[in-house]
């Protein structure tokens, strides 16, 4: 059973939409009676008994239609708190990878990672593998890092002028490392927006069109050789 179908069948039978549905069908009853009573009273020709059950009838029908218009509410409300789940989870991943960069640059004389294994020189040592996965992304190894700063010095480029570098990004397995811009690769999984980190260690999700706002590489010259 695919992740879709999945939340679709929990959202169904999630909190008090279980009660909704258990409204409409006692509404439904309830339609389905009036109807009966409504057909008698025509035959019986009696006006009052007549206008008692057309508004029996109406009575009912509205009840299920309101309930049916909560019913989609309450699963248009799940479904959108999994999705805030999802996007909550993939910043704490981003972080703690940006983080697992941070410690190995510590211990490798400052120097990032180079940008082709990133991912696996900081895992499991520095982070779990599981960070790597966006909840919301199809395939595992779910992010990015700007070859711009991969393999470069952390300090020289940890200054006031470079906090706003993207280090790492949502994007795409098996390629993980882009230089000069993302946005063609850039994942935009979280209701058209995509998580970023920037040097200073804080976290932003930024929309397609934000991204051209980025300036990607340092103004710096970095020693290519060792990205
Ligand atoms: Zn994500």
């Amino acid at each position: 059973m695919n992740r879709t179908l999945q939340q679709f069948l929990v959202n169904l039978s999630h909190g008090w939409s279980f009660f909704v549905w258990g409204f409409a069908l006692l509404c439904v009853i309830a339609g389905i009676s009036a109807q009966r009573y409504l057909n008698r009273s025509r035959a019986s020709g009696d006006v009052v008994k007549l206008r008692r059950a057309k508004t029996a009838y109406a009575l009912a029908a509205s009840c299920f239609v309101v309930s049916i218009v909560a019913l989609g509410l309450s699963i248009l409300h799940v479904g959108c708190s999994y999705k805030l789940q999802d996007e909550h989870k993939c910043s704490v991943n981003l972080k703690q990878l940006h983080l697992a960069i941070r410690l190995y640059a510590q211990d490798y004389d400052e120097r990032m990672p180079p940008a082709k294994r990133w991912a696996e020189l900081i895992s499991p040592k520095y982070v779990s593998a599981d960070s790597h996965n966006c909840p919301s992304a199809t395939t595992p190894f779910s992010y990015g890092m700007n070859a711009a700063v991969a393999g470069a010095s952390w300090s020289e480029i940890a200054n006031e002028d470079h906090t706003n570098i993207p280090v790492l990004f949502e994007a795409d397995a098996p390629v993980r490392s882009f230089s000069g811009g993302m946005k063609d690769v850039a994942k935009f999984r979280h209701a058209g927006r995509s998580n970023i980190t920037f040097m200073d260690g804080h976290l932003r999700i930024y929309s397609y069109t934000l991204l051209d706002r980025l300036a990607w590489k340092p103004k710096i010259e970095l020693p290519a050789q060792k990205r």
